[in-house]
């Protein structure tokens, strides 16, 4: 992944931060809106260590439309269909 890719990613994730930020008044949405925006703060933490878009398990590159959409994504849409096989 490189710097432009990067860059864009942030970006995304920094807006899916500061949207889920204004949705968590909702109460009923507390607990899923927090993990969510833990996985995204580890997210952006992989993208400043330039570890960011490497599936958690295979080590592969995940699937940048992938990234797009669910940038806290951690597993490759392989992995993800096998979800018996833990490491
Ligand atoms: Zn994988």
């Amino acid at each position: 992944m490189n710097k432009h890719q990067r860059t864009k990613i942030k970006a995304i994730i920094l807006t899916q931060i500061e949207s889920l930020t204004e949705e968590s008044q909702a109460p009923e949405n507390a607990a899923r809106t927090k993990l969510r925006l833990e996985r995204l703060g580890t997210a952006l933490r992989r993208i400043e260590a330039d570890n960011y878009g490497k599936c958690f398990k295979c080590e592969k590159p995940i699937q940048k439309s992938r990234l797009l959409v669910f940038p806290e994504t951690m597993l490759c849409t392989d992995c993800l269909k096998k979800p018996g096989e833990q490491t």
